[in-house]
């Protein structure tokens, strides 16, 4: 019989994530007992063949029912099907053959793993009673949350602040990206939730790690607070030297609510 699959959960950071990691992972699985070599019977004896069926793990009974024979296979109580019987059990495994056993395995996370998926390792699950093969080891990997990013499979998304200066006139500015800092040129007269895209910058694809997804950053412009009366002044005089050309989105807001009222 197969044994069975071992489920183990492997928390990792979100740039291990991005770029693979290698983590030990502990876990207990079910062994074959290294005393017996599995047999589950003592040094020096070995398992006989089951008396009561033979050694082939079943039985064949015959019932009269209703003036019928039935005729029905059962397995066999001594040997509980596994066709031979142990006289003298080693002491290790109390005759299962079997022992829980500890063990550390090294784990190769490849880059761009997603939050949720899993790592099947074959035959490191428990070993299957009687001889039968290993069960697998399944990894469930759970990915933390970072801090500036937020990731939708490949691509990286984030957000920049900027002042309102470098959104009036342009500016090179500085994204963060998880390779470092990179500079951008945004251009004059930037709106607030403009994005834009570093490409290569996102997170590697699984099963091609040297092609990359891409990283979009969205510009959020930051009002300054706590001016004093000297930059108030020089606000104001700046915003009186503006006229409604400067500002066409808000124009058009204005001689649309003009038509509402004249259509009135
Ligand atoms: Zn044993
Ligand atoms: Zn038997």
């Amino acid at each position: 019989m197969r044994g069975d699959d071992i489920g183990v959960a492997v928390t990792i950071n979100f740039e291990e994530a991005v770029f693979g990691t290698k983590k030990d992972v502990i876990f207990t699985r079910v062994a074959k007992c290294a005393d017996c070599g599995g047999t589950g019977a003592a040094k020096g004896s070995s398992a006989e063949t089951c008396s009561a069926c033979g050694g082939t793990g079943q039985r064949r009974v015959t019932q009269r029912l209703g003036g019928m024979q039935f005729q029905s296979t059962v397995t066999c109580e001594t040997c509980h099907g596994t066709g031979r019987v142990i006289k003298n059990p080693c002491r290790s495994c109390n005759g299962t053959g079997l022992t829980n056993t500890r063990k550390t395995i090294s784990v190769s996370i490849p880059a761009g793993i997603n939050d949720g998926e899993r790592i099947v390792i074959r035959g490191q699950g428990n070993d299957g009673k009687n001889g039968g093969s290993a069960g697998d080891l399944i990894i469930q990997v759970s990915v933390r949350r970072h801090s500036v990013f937020e990731r939708e499979g490949t691509t990286l998304y984030c957000d920049v602040p900027v002042t309102i200066a470098e959104a009036t006139l342009g500016a090179e500015i500085d994204v963060p990206t998880l390779d470092g800092v990179r500079k951008y040129k945004i251009p004059e007269g930037t709106q607030p939730g403009t994005q834009f895209t570093l490409r290569q910058c996102g997170v590697p694809y699984v099963n091609s790690p040297s092609r990359r997804g891409d990283l979009v950053f969205t510009v959020n412009i930051e009002i300054p607070r706590g001016l004093d009366e000297k930059q108030k002044d020089a606000m104001r005089a700046f915003a009186d030297s503006c006229g409604e050309n400067n500002y066409p989105k808000r124009r058009r807001l204005i001689d649309r609510l003009k038509d509402l009222r004249n259509n009135k």
